[in-house]
């Protein structure tokens, strides 16, 4: 929703300038790095049992991926998986209909799928939040905020770990595990990267627009994967197998955002990049005798829903037409998204966190600070008629008829809110609001039957209660997203457009491939303990208790 006034050529060529600046200094990042023994190490020494290993692969749509493998276009893990027996059954393998926790945004996703707990009691709320009582803004992926200091510190400081409130799968198998890339790594034996600057590099040219999908193999997001692949080869080579290995592939998604076939984009990068690079990891396994009997779990964060790469459809975060614009119409002191604010900054009353299709609203107590320039005391819960309620109700005027921003009506799908409690308190359940009241999520979907948003009932509770549920904030907002709309109604939530997003509680990005093979072992077998740990229709939390039980 913003006009660029650049002359178009300039703008190509500034474009083209950035593009080959940026493909130089990538590619000579992604030589250096290296690796890193944590300090949180709890055991070294392998133990004896089967080896796990974890493909993280983040943003891929379980659909395109299991065409693959059927087809044979993927044959790396074709081979691993054998013949298919039908509903999910392989030979050697299982892959049931499996989903991701609210928000399906990575960081969250990926908290969760790593500790068994969801965002309401691990802490670790989206790509972006806010904590309250430490009026601290968080954005390890950024979507509204244009700064990449998080993601720095994500490589460099674990981040995660510092803010995570959840043992991690390492804590709580005391495995020799070496974790590649991932964003969650406190607690293993040794945590593999390329060098940081290069994600970091990857990710500021992401959310400036400048890379775009070109073909597979010499994309920037196949160096990524590429060389953290190596890296993580290097390691075992120097140091033997670990009991654990987590391979984490972020070019998958990075790639699928940029690109202009979307899906068929992705499908195209799993084909001749990802099969390639897990093939490269068995083979590793294979040729020191050591991969029979090893477990492979291939699982994602989220999916991919087709968007409109255009202002239109992008809910942004600079313009006066945007829910930041619709915060400052209705009163409120709206805090710039950025990581870091100026003293004079610092008196906002309202605060917004982007994950694509869904994104959080924080609320002071207006009544702590009226004046311009004084503080409001985030400490405080804000008051529910005086500055929740107000906001709720403007979201849902402007959605709509278009009140006070006419380009917001018809982007919002629901818009949650709760009645707020001290930080301190365990959060209420988030509710409905219907256009007079809110209503429980359960007694809203009976008037209004929604099959298309998967499991919301429960997937909210995930999200808001618990006791760090507050940092999902005091309104939740939903845009519009399901692929049950033509894609030129489908909104976000973003600094930035893209040919994908993700975020949503629709099918399509929720749900996501969730595969338990064992290198010429059983598929029922793969199917029984899949069931066991995580019944017939798995959330990506139940991975956790499933290398528990394979670990026992
Ligand atoms: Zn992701």
């Amino acid at each position: 929703m913003k006009n660029y006034h650049y002359p178009r050529y300039t703008f190509v060529f500034v474009l083209l300038l950035l593009l080959l600046w940026s493909c130089s200094l990538i590619l000579d990042t992604l030589r250096t790095g290296g690796e890193k023994e944590l300090p949180t190490a709890v055991q070294i020494a392998s133990q004896p049992g089967p080896r796990v290993i974890i493909f993280a692969l983040d943003g891929t749509a379980p659909d395109e991926l299991m065409r693959l493998i059927r087809s044979g276009e993927a044959p790396n893990l074709a081979a691993l998986l054998g013949k298919d027996r039908g509903s999910g059954l392989f030979e050697h393998g299982y892959a049931p209909r499996a989903w991701s926790i609210l928000p399906s945004s990575t960081i969250a996703a990926w908290a969760a799928t790593f500790t068994g707990v969801p965002p309401g009691q691990n802490g670790i709320m989206g790509d972006e939040w806010f904590v309250r009582e430490t009026e601290t803004f968080h954005a390890p992926v950024p979507v509204s905020a244009q700064d990449t200091l998080d993601v720095t510190k994500v490589v460099e400081d674990d981040l995660i770990g510092q803010l995570l409130s959840a043992p991690t799968l390492y804590e709580l198998t005391k495995r020799k595990s070496y974790v590649s890339m991932l964003s969650i790594h406190r607690g293993a034996t040794l945590y593999t990267t390329v060098a940081p600057s290069s994600f970091t590099n990857f990710l500021t040219f992401l959310i400036k627009g400048t890379l775009k999908g070109i073909d597979p193999e010499k994309s920037f997001s196949a160096a990524l994967d590429d060389s953290a692949v190596q890296k993580l080869i290097e390691a075992i080579d120097t140091r033997g197998l670990p009991d654990l290995q987590v391979v984490y592939l972020p070019g998958i998604d990075i790639f699928t955002h940029v690109s202009e076939n979307r899906l068929a984009g992705q499908a195209r990068y799993l084909r001749y990049v990802t099969d390639k690079r897990i093939g490269d990891v068995l083979d590793v396994y294979r040729k020191r005798g050591a991969l029979d009997g090893t477990y492979v779990i291939i699982i994602s964060d989220h999916s991919q829903i087709p968007t409109l790469n255009d202002a239109q459809h992008r809910l942004g975060t600079d313009d006066e037409e945007s829910p930041f614009g619709l915060l400052a119409k209705s009163g409120f002191r709206v805090r710039k998204a950025l990581l870091s604010l100026g003293n004079l900054d610092r008196d906002y009353q309202a605060v917004l966190a982007y994950q694509g299709f869904m994104a959080y609203v924080y609320l002071a107590d207006r009544s702590t600070c009226l004046e311009e320039h004084k503080a409001c005391e985030w400490k405080k819960p804000p008051r529910f008629q005086e500055d929740v309620m107000p906001i709720v109700k403007a979201f849902y005027e402007a959605n709509r008829t278009g009140d006070r921003i006419p380009q917001l009506k018809g982007t919002i799908d629901l818009i949650f809110s709760r009645q707020p409690v001290a930080g301190t308190q365990n959060a209420k359940p988030f509710q409905i609001f219907d256009g007079h009241q809110l209503v429980p999520i359960g007694a809203y979907l009976k008037q209004h039957p929604r099959p298309d948003l998967i499991d919301l009932e429960r997937r909210m509770q995930w999200l808001g209660a618990g006791p760090l549920g507050n940092r999902a904030g005091h309104i939740v907002l939903l845009a519009r997203a399901c692929t049950n709309i033509p894609v030129e109604n489908r909104y976000y939530f973003a600094g930035i457009t893209h040919y994908t997003w993700h975020g949503s509680a629709c099918e399509q990005d929720s749900r996501i491939p969730f595969i338990l093979a064992q290198a010429g072992g059983s598929g029922s077998a793969m199917r029984n303990l899949m069931r066991k740990v995580g019944g017939d229709s798995p959330s990506q939390m139940a991975m956790t208790p499933l290398v528990r039980e394979i670990f026992k």
